[in-house]
């Protein structure tokens, strides 16, 4: 094995389906066990000068899960010193929360991660599975390649987990599917895209995240908990809703709120007594916004003082998946409410474009 290769991980998703009934070409996808039965169509797929792994059981991604995350970990963790790069085969559906959860497990990732897919299977012929793989590929083979001639021909190191979709390389924390059909199916709307690719395949250097330092190893991080829960505020908004899962049997920890505009919510009594109620539970709130673009910044409007007061954190504008994930790799691995907040207010991978708010905690 050599480190000039890359590793396709296959988690499934419906770029490595198949029709569930071999006779009817028409009848539901499920993800395909056998690579050969998924690249059918492409024999030089099964010949690319690439390393592949599968995790156990391959999955329509809806049932990602924490386990998977750490299978997936554990594939990188076992094979990062052995590839020059790492491009994992996914559902599209929960993409961006992989993305997000592997961004934070990961730490001094000093090699390049491209989580892909497809909105159709690969081995139909007009599905876009064909350029997302050969192109997320060429994206790390290219890498600090020696020019040969061609100028264009070497791309700088992308020390970072990113999502590879249609035309675009996103940052994997800021990434979000934000069609359920369409090639183009993935954007990042809180931030630049990585790279772009048609023709030609460019790379920005300058939105990338920093290279580790040399002392600083590679290692995964597995930690994570699952006591999180995201609720979005509409008018009307009952509280007792909040009161009836704060106040069951169960262990919740995180509760992230999807908010109104830069971060507004009901100022109704009912709604902030429910939520002092959570909070003095032991319940640590993230608020993040309801828009596709922009950030949180509480204390623009009445609206949300009162949240700052009773010490909801700012999510600033990370995406939902961004803030889901890292409060189950937070919780994961602090208990103290304190640090668990400072915490969730630092950027660690990329994902927040701010992180000077501390008095907006
Ligand atoms: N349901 C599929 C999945 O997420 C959708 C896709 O891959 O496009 O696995």
């Amino acid at each position: 094995m050599t480190e000039e290769k890359v590793l396709i991980i296959n988690t499934g998703g419906t770029i490595s389906m198949v029709p569930s009934d071999k006779n009817d070409p028409e009848s539901a996808l499920r993800p395909s066990k056998s690579w050969s039965e998924v690249v059918k169509n492409y024999q030089f797929l099964e010949n690319l000068n690439v390393g592949y792994a599968q995790i156990k059981d391959v999955i329509d991604s809806s049932d990602m899960n924490c386990e998977v995350w750490k299978e997936i970990a554990e594939i990188i963790d076992e094979n990062y010193y052995k590839y020059k790069g790492f491009v994992i085969l996914h559902g599209t559906d929960t993409m961006s929360y992989t993305a997000g959860m592997l961004s934070f497990m990961l730490k001094n990732l000093g090699k390049t991660v491209i989580l892909t897919g497809a909105q159709r299977p690969i081995r139909e012929v007009r599905s876009d599975g064909l350029q997302n793989l050969l192109t997320s590929i060429e994206i790390i083979e290219r890498q600090n390649k020696i020019s040969k001639g061609k100028s264009e021909y070497s791309l700088p190191l992308i020390p970072e987990v990113c999502v590879f979709f249609r035309d675009y390389l996103f940052r994997g924390n800021r990434s979000r599917k934000l069609n359920t059909s369409n090639y183009f199916g993935f954007s990042s709307p809180n931030y630049l895209f990585l790279g772009e690719a048609g023709s030609k395949i460019k790379v920005y250097e300058d939105r990338l995240l920093k290279l580790p330092e040399p002392e600083e190893k590679f290692y995964v991080d597995y930690e994570m908990d699952t006591n999180v829960v995201i609720l979005d505020v509409f008018p009307s908004f009952n509280p007792e809703i909040l009161m009836n899962i704060f106040s069951g049997k169960g262990n919740m920890k995180g509760l992230i709120l999807k908010t109104y505009g830069n971060g507004n919510a009901p100022q109704n009594k009912e709604f902030l007594k429910a939520l002092k109620f959570v909070i003095d539970s032991g319940v640590v709130v993230l608020n993040v916004t309801q828009c596709n673009e922009g950030s949180v910044e509480m204390g623009i409007y009445e609206a949300s003082s009162e949240l700052v007061k009773l010490g909801v954190v700012s999510g600033h504008d990370m995406t939902p998946e961004a803030a889901i994930t890292k409060f189950m790799h937070i919780l994961g691995k602090y208990s103290d409410i304190e640090i668990i907040k400072e915490k969730l207010n630092e950027n660690i991978a990329g994902e927040i474009s701010m992180n000077v708010w501390k008095n907006a905690l």
